[in-house]
């Protein structure tokens, strides 16, 4: 019978650890090989030169290189660029960078598709196909951080913010995490990590029970039950008294970055009632919410707030003592919006 491989990339320090001891290998192994995949970049185990002779023979035969293979990368004007990959199965993935100034953000995906189908989304548009591996993930980050050294600059953040929800793949998210994380493999900063979701409330205690040490950015959007149930219906599960309780408690435990996204609609979510209702769910909690304008996808009838009413929603927070900042749409010539190039490439228009 064939030996199963693992995917190398989808190991964390600690699980390759366990498994080269349970082979009897030194305590120091897992680490020079972590040293070559994410330090050196090194892809084929027989060039780990330091390691000896019957180990490389033992990961050959135990462990395999995943990639991903690139389909499409667009550049937009205002600098930040998309890439959509093809999986093993066929199936696709985007991730996206970011550059503004010194730093350089990759947003990852974490699912093949969504099930959560926010109405303001293309990635739920096409439904859920699967959850992402480890790997999968970690892959995404290593080919936009590979893609930055070509061009001698550097990855110095991550956010889980492209297709899929995180949380809904948990087990998986959680330890790419620990493999981006980690000193001896990517070591970007926890304080550059930030996770978003669309509010699973459960997870949320979960993650805030893990106190792993990065941020975590929750998809507002809607500051009472009924409108927030309309355009993000995961709040018929979890309403804003379950999502406010899980998150006071990771606010609490946590003192990390605590953030609140909020996509401005016009004649929806910016009224002045919405600013009261925000301001009375925040209240006590170390906050900030991102306001961004609507960035139009075509399935969906929402219209960008103009000028004026973006102008006024945050003169109105100002008033109250709400803080917020303002975010510019980035990449809206590309199919900025999480999802939209896998949603063309489904329909033929790449
Ligand atoms: S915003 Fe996130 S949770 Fe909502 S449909 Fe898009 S990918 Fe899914």
């Amino acid at each position: 019978m064939l030996k199963q491989r693992h995917d190398i990339k989808s190991q964390t320090l600690a699980s390759l650890r366990q498994h080269l001891q349970e082979a009897g290998y030194p305590d120091y192994a897992a680490r020079q090989v972590f040293n070559w995949v994410y330090k050196k970049r090194e892809e084929s185990f027989f060039s780990m030169t330091n390691l000896s002779r019957s180990l490389r023979h033992y990961l050959k035969d135990n462990f395999y290189f995943s990639s991903l293979r690139l389909v499409k990368e667009r550049q937009s004007r205002d600098g930040s660029v998309k890439f959509l990959f093809a999986l093993e199965d066929k199936t696709y993935i985007e991730s996206v960078l970011i550059p503004e100034g010194k730093r350089n953000t990759v947003c990852l995906s974490s699912q093949v598709g969504c099930r959560f189908g926010c109405r303001f989304c293309a990635s739920g548009l096409l439904g859920f196909k699967r959850n992402l591996t480890p790997a999968e993930i970690v892959n995404q980050c290593l080919y936009v951080s590979d893609w930055l050294k070509r061009r001698e600059a550097k990855l110095t953040n991550v956010v889980f913010m492209g297709i899929g929800e995180p949380f809904d793949n948990y087990g998986n998210v959680i330890k790419a995490l620990r493999i981006i994380l980690e000193p001896q493999g990517m070591y970007i900063g926890k304080r550059k990590v930030v996770i978003s979701t669309c509010g699973l409330a459960p997870a949320i205690k979960a993650f805030a029970a893990e106190n792993i040490g990065v941020g975590l950015s929750i998809s507002l959007h809607a500051a009472k039950d009924s409108l927030r149930n309309i355009i993000m219906p995961v709040n018929k599960i979890y309403p804003l008294s379950e999502l406010f309780s899980a998150v006071r408690l990771f606010n609490r435990r946590c003192k990390y970055s605590l953030t609140f996204e909020y996509i401005m609609i016009s004649n929806f979510n910016i009224s002045k009632e919405d600013v009261l209702r925000l301001k009375k769910m925040v209240k006590g909690l170390n906050y900030k919410i991102n306001l961004i304008p609507y960035n139009p996808v075509s399935s969906f009838n929402w219209q960008p707030p103009s000028s004026g009413e973006i102008f006024r929603f945050c003169r109105w927070l100002k008033e109250e003592g709400v803080f917020f900042t303002l975010r510019r749409p980035r990449g809206q010539d590309i199919e900025g919006a999480c999802g939209q190039l896998r949603l063309r490439q489904k329909q033929g228009k790449i």
